[in-house]
Formats: C-alpha cells, sequence, structure tokens
C-alpha cells in the first residue's frame, strides 16, 4: 500500500499537502493548509 491507484470516485484531494478537499460555503478548501483549487473549466 505504497501508492494510491488512480480512483474515478469523487474524493478531492489538495495536492499541495494531499490533505482531503471538503465542500465548505459554496467552495472547495483543504482543512489543512486552506488550499482552494482553482475553478474547473466548464
Ligand atoms: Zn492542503
Amino acid at each position: 500500500m505504497a501508492t494510491t491507484p488512480p480512483t474515478t470516485a469523487e474524493t478531492y484531494r489538495c495536492p499541495e499537502c494531499r490533505g482531503v478537499l471538503s465542500f465548505d460555503a459554496g467552495s472547495w478548501g483543504c482543512t489543512d493548509c486552506s488550499y482552494v483549487p482553482p475553478h474547473s473549466a466548464d
């Protein structure tokens, strides 16, 4: 279990700290480092 296989599940991971992004106040954000992912292109 050294690597994490790509998943199709809609689990958002923070690219900065590998934390979990949570949807809060209408926006995604990392609960650990406050990283905010850019808006995805529609
Ligand atoms: Zn983070």
